[in-house]
């Protein structure tokens, strides 16, 4: 897998530098969460972190997305930025809902490439499959619709291009181990209060076991 090697991740993640937001994530293994370099919450012990190229691959190795640092809405400034196109390219397909209604085939098919050397490429650089990369965009546009619209749960549902309300339910179960509902009530609690102490997402136990 290519990307920035640790020692480099490890810096930027202690030091919070936002210029590497977007281009890793870190896994906390004590929590099962996963955040991004400007993480507010106090960064965990560095042998108890993993680095990955994308958030992708942080939820395909067991992590969930952190509900502090919001993974979701980091910028799109992968490692290699400018000089890996075709995994750009599949990358924007992807984000504009390419592999929501067909299958990996037609997306190489657009991209003039077979769909083997498509998913060697993300392997490659992003560290999971382009099924895995499209799940996470799905979820990611429909966190960013929880949190910043008032639209209803089937609406998210459709717009964020899962195929039905009990998919994108069993999706977040999955994700977040969190109904949409749950985290919607979450996000407006915490917009409407500033009152209490901030959440320590992050600092809680997993429930479930790590692969
Ligand atoms: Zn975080």
């Amino acid at each position: 897998m290519q990307m920035l090697d640790a020692q480099e991740c490890e810096r930027a993640r202690i030091t919070r530098d936002s210029r590497y937001d977007g281009c890793f994530f870190t896994g906390v293994r004590t929590t099962g969460i996963y955040c991004r370099p400007v993480c507010p919450v106090r960064p965990a012990r560095a042998v108890n972190v993993s680095f990955f190229p994308s958030a992708a691959a942080a939820e395909a190795a067991g992590f969930r997305p952190c509900l502090r640092c919001r993974p979701e809405a980091a910028p799109f400034s992968p490692a290699w930025k400018g000089s890996r196109t075709t995994v750009e390219r599949a990358l924007r397909l992807i984000d504009g809902g390419a592999l929501d209604g067909s299958g990996v085939e037609v997306l190489s098919h657009r991209l003039g490439i077979g769909t083997r050397h498509l998913s060697r490429l993300f392997q490659k650089h992003l560290g999971a499959s382009p099924i895995e990369v499209a799940k996470t965009a799905r979820v990611q546009r429909a966190k960013r619709l929880l949190d910043e619209t008032d639209l209803s749960m089937a609406q998210i549902a459709m717009r964020a291009g899962f195929g039905s309300l009990r998919r994108f339910n069993a999706v977040f179960a999955e994700v977040y181990a969190r109904s949409p509902t749950e985290l919607r009530k979450r996000a407006s609690a915490r917009s409407l209060g500033r009152l209490g102490p901030p959440t320590r997402e992050t600092d809680r136990p997993r429930s479930r076991s790590m692969p």
